[in-house]
């Protein structure tokens, strides 16, 4: 939960910077509605326990619930052998929390591990496999940019698109 908090709260400010720049001048007028959401995005990381809280809130969670870290596992385990990408990352992480002393330093990269591991998981399992493909190569095979719009163009990015397209 605290990884997924972290995450979520982390993400919320570029993509809605992002949102904004989608609609140019009209979303920076007030009018829009979007420079208050721009305004409010970065409250996420601060108010629902700022984002190293909720990263040591990780560790602490695996040192004092190891049993968290089975069903994250479990949980995480059965999308293994669906995707390479996952599959490393997976093994990445195990790597990772393999050993946890002084591993404060290392609390918001493995946060982040934990939420792109079970993110991936999820898309495998339950998401148009365009969407999963983007998701891996991108996040967890990172074949991506700093930016947005920096996706490899060799997937179906016009699937993505005609998802993403208001119906009508
Ligand atoms: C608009 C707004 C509304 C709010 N409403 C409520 C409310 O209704 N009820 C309520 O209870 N609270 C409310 N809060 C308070 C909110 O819960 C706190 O602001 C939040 O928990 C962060 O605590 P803090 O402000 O003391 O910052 P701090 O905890 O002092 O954090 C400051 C910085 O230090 C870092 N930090 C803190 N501890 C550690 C550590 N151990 N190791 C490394 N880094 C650390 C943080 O990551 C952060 O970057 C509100 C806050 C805001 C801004």
């Amino acid at each position: 939960m605290p990884a997924a908090k972290y995450w979520v709260t982390k993400r919320c400010a570029p993509v809605t910077v992002e949102a904004a720049e989608c609609l140019g001048g009209n979303g920076y007028v007030e009018e829009s509605g979007m420079p208050r959401l721009v305004r409010e995005s970065p409250l996420n990381s601060i108010w629902e326990g700022a984002g190293n809280v909720q990263a040591l809130d990780v560790l602490r969670a695996l040192r004092r619930e190891p049993s968290a870290l089975h069903a994250f596992l479990q949980e995480v385990g059965r999308a293994r052998g669906a995707d390479h990408r996952l599959d490393a990352a997976i093994k990445d992480l195990l790597t990772e929390l393999a050993d946890l002393g002084g591993a404060e330093g290392r609390a918001r990269r493995i946060a982040e591990r934990f939420a792109l591991v079970l993110q991936g998981s999820l898309l495998v399992r339950f998401a148009p496999p365009e969407v999963a493909d983007a998701f891996c190569a991108s996040r967890l095979g990172g074949d991506s940019g700093g930016a947005f719009g920096t996706l490899p163009h060799t997937l179906d990015l016009r699937a993505l698109v005609e998802r993403a397209r208001p119906l009508g």
